[in-house]
C-alpha cells in the first residue's frame, strides 16, 4: 500500500513539474482549435516548430516559397472557414509570406500568417540582429489584425485572439509574430495546459435588423428588371441551398462573380452570365450578395452600369454601404442570417419578375451562347484558347467535383467565360487583385483540403510565378493536373524588340519552352500536346490516375490580347499607339 502512495506522490509531483514550452504550446493551441494543417516552409527559428508539429499529428505541408504556402493557407481558409494557417521565417521569409497574407485580407479570406522573428531586444535597438526586422510594424498595414506574443503563458490568448479576428465578421488575414526566445521558453505543463484557450464560436452569426429586410423585400418587389449578384462572400458563406432557395423563389435571373461560380449551377435556366452585360447596363434593381462594387464591377458607375439602378446590399460588414454608390437597402449581417430572413419574408408567393425583362434576357443568352458553342467548335491549328478550352469545358463538366484553379490573362478570362461551375467553392482564381501567382498555393490547398483532384489551368506567364512548387506536388505526391496554355509569352509571344537588338522583347519567353518537363525531373508526368484531342486524353488520364501531372499546351503564339480583359487598366504611350 505504501509503494501505491509513493507511486502516485512521484506521479503528482512529476505532473506538478513536467515542463513544456513555446513551441509545444503553440501546437497544442492550434490543434485545440481544429487546425489540423500547416502550410509553411522552414528555417530559423521555426524549424522546429514545423518538425514538432508533424511529431504531433498536423499535417505540414513544406513548399519552396513562403508566398505559394501563404497563398495555400489563403485558400485553404476560404475552403473551410477555418483560418489557414502560414509559417515562416523571420524577415526575408516573412516578406515573402506577406504578399499572400495581403492577398487573403483582400479577398476576405480567413488566414494566420504565423512568423518567427529575432530578437526584440535587438532588434528594437536595431543593433544588427540575424534577419533583423520590425516585422509586426510592417505586418500590421496589411493584415487585418496583428499580434505579437512574448510570454510562453500568452501563447493561448495570442492563438485564440489570431482566430476570432481571421474568422470573426469579415473574414481575413492575421499576422502572429512569435520571436525565436519565445518558442524556446518553458513553463509547467499543467499550467501551459489551462493557458489555452479553446475558442467558443468564433464566427459569431450576426442576424440583419429586421426593418433592414422588409426594406430590401419592397424595393425587390417594386423591380420590373430585378437581378441577384453573387460575390465568393456568398460561396464563402456555405449557405448554399438558402441561397437557391432565394434565387428560385424569387424567379430573378443571377449573375454569379469568378468565385461564386458553380454556387448554382451554371446551366441553371436562371443564370445571366451569357447576358453580363446586358443584364448590368438594362437591371433596374440589383441584389449584391456578398459582393463588393470595386474594380471588377465597374465601381457600380458608368457604362457597364447603363440604366439608373437601385442597390441592395448584403454584407457583414457596414462600411462596405456606399463605398462607391449609394445603397438604397443595406442589408447588413452575415449571409446565411440575412438569406434566410429574406426567403422568411419572400415567401412563397413572391411576384416573378415580368415575361419582357426574363424573355429579353433568354433571348440575349441564347444568342450569345450559341456564338460561344460556334467559336469553340472551330478547328484550328495550331490550338488557340477557345479550342483548347473546349476539351477542359468537357472535363469540368464530367468531373464536377474537381477543384479548378485558373489563373493568367487571356487564360483567365477566356476560361472564366467558356468552363461552367456545378458545384460551390470549386472555381478559385485570382480574385479581387486579379493576381497571378496564386497558381500552385491555391492548387495544393484545395488537394489537401478536399482530398480530392485538381485541375490547374495556367498562362504560361502566371505559371512562372509558383511553378517551382511542382516539386512539392510531387513530393506530397497530390492529384493534381497542371495545365499551362503556352504561348511563349506574355499575353502573346509574337512581340520583337524595337530595337532589333539581340535581347528579346519585354514579354517574350523561350520560344517552344517545355513545361512538362519540369514535371518529370521531380518524378510526375509529362504531357507536351499540340491538338485537343491530345489535350484530352492528357487531362483524362491524370484525373484517372490522379498522378502529378504537367500538360505544356501547346497555343498558337499569335493568339490572346494584351493584358486579357484588362486592356482599358494598362496605360499606353502615345508612341506605341
Ligand atoms: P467578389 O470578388 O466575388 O465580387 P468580394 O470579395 O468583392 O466578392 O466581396 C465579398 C464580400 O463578402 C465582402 O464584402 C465581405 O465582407 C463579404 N462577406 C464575406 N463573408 C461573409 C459572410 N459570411 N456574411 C456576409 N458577408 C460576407
Amino acid at each position: 500500500m505504501a509503494e501505491v502512495d509513493n507511486e502516485l506522490q512521484r506521479h503528482a509531483v512529476e505532473a506538478q513539474t513536467a515542463q513544456t514550452d513555446g513551441f509545444h504550446l503553440v501546437i497544442d493551441a492550434l490543434k485545440l482549435n481544429g487546425i489540423e494543417n500547416i502550410y509553411g516552409l522552414p528555417g530559423i527559428p521555426v524549424t522546429d516548430l514545423a518538425r514538432l508539429a508533424q511529431a504531433n499529428g498536423m499535417r505540414v505541408i513544406s513548399f519552396r516559397h513562403e508566398q505559394n504556402a501563404g497563398n495555400a493557407a489563403a485558400i485553404a481558409g476560404f475552403l473551410t472557414q477555418k483560418p489557414g494557417v502560414c509559417l515562416t521565417v523571420s524577415a526575408p521569409g516573412f516578406l515573402n509570406g506577406l504578399t499572400a497574407l495581403a492577398n487573403a485580407t483582400t479577398n476576405c479570406f480567413p488566414m494566420i500568417l504565423i512568423s518567427g522573428s529575432s530578437e526584440r531586444e535587438i532588434v528594437d535597438l536595431q543593433q544588427g540582429d540575424y534577419e533583423e526586422m520590425d516585422q509586426l510594424a510592417i505586418a500590421r498595414p496589411h493584415a487585418k489584425a496583428a499580434f505579437r506574443v512574448l510570454h510562453a503563458e500568452d501563447i493561448g490568448v495570442g492563438v485564440a485572439r489570431a482566430i476570432r479576428a481571421a474568422v470573426s465578421g469579415r473574414p481575413g488575414g492575421v499576422y502572429l509574430d512569435l520571436p525565436a526566445k519565445l518558442l524556446a521558453q518553458s513553463m509547467e505543463a499543467e499550467k501551459g495546459r489551462n493557458s489555452l484557450i479553446k475558442v467558443v464560436d468564433p464566427a459569431p452569426r450576426q442576424l440583419p435588423a429586421p426593418d433592414s429586410i422588409d426594406r430590401a423585400v419592397a424595393l425587390l418587389k417594386s423591380a420590373k428588371r430585378p437581378l441577384i449578384l453573387l460575390g465568393k462572400g456568398a460561396a464563402y458563406a456555405r449557405a448554399d441551398a438558402d441561397i437557391r432557395a432565394l434565387v428560385e423563389k424569387t424567379g430573378i435571373p443571377y449573375l454569379p462573380m469568378s468565385m461564386a461560380k458553380g454556387l448554382l449551377p451554371d446551366t441553371h435556366p436562371q443564370s445571366a452570365s451569357a447576358a453580363r452585360s446586358y443584364v448590368l447596363a438594362e437591371a433596374d434593381v440589383v441584389m449584391l450578395v456578398g459582393a463588393r462594387l470595386n474594380w471588377l464591377l465597374s465601381h457600380g458607375k458608368g457604362k457597364t452600369w447603363g440604366k439608373p439602378k437601385q442597390f441592395i446590399q448584403i454584407d457583414i460588414s457596414p462600411t462596405e454601404m456606399d463605398s462607391n454608390v449609394a445603397i438604397e437597402a443595406p442589408v447588413v449581417g452575415d449571409i446565411g442570417s440575412c438569406v434566410k430572413a429574406l426567403l422568411e419574408k419572400v415567401g412563397n408567393g413572391f411576384p416573378k419578375p415580368g415575361a419582357e425583362w426574363l424573355n429579353a434576357v433568354d433571348e440575349r443568352k441564347d444568342k450569345n451562347l450559341a456564338k460561344m458553342a460556334e467559336t469553340l467548335s472551330k478547328e484550328t491549328s495550331p490550338m488557340n484558347f477557345h479550342s483548347a478550352l473546349r476539351v477542359l469545358k468537357d472535363v469540368v463538366k464530367e468531373n464536377p467535383g474537381i477543384s479548378f484553379v485558373n489563373e493568367g490573362a487571356n487564360t483567365l478570362d477566356y476560361a472564366r467565360a467558356v468552363i461552367d461551375m456545378y458545384e460551390p467553392r470549386k472555381r478559385l482564381d485570382v480574385g479581387t487583385w486579379g493576381v497571378m501567382g496564386v497558381g500552385m498555393g491555391y492548387a495544393v490547398a484545395a488537394a489537401v483540403e478536399t482530398n480530392k483532384p485538381v485541375l490547374a489551368l495556367c498562362g504560361d506567364s502566371a505559371f512562372g510565378f509558383s511553378g517551382m512548387e511542382v516539386e512539392t506536388i510531387c513530393r506530397y505526391d497530390l492529384p493534381i493536373c497542371i495545365v499551362i496554355f503556352n504561348n511563349n509569352g506574355v499575353y502573346k509571344g509574337v512581340d520583337v524588340n524595337p530595337t532589333g537588338g539581340k535581347d528579346p522583347a519585354v514579354t517574350m519567353f523561350v520560344k517552344g519552352a517545355r513545361y512538362d518537363k519540369m514535371m518529370e525531373a521531380f518524378g510526375g508526368v509529362g504531357h507536351n500536346v499540340t491538338t485537343p484531342a491530345e489535350l484530352d486524353a492528357a487531362v483524362k488520364e491524370a484525373l484517372r490516375s490522379g498522378r502529378p501531372t504537367l500538360v505544356n499546351a501547346v497555343i498558337d503564339p499569335a493568339a490572346g490580347t494584351e493584358s486579357g480583359r484588362l486592356t482599358n487598366l494598362n496605360p499606353q504611350s502615345s508612341a506605341s499607339k
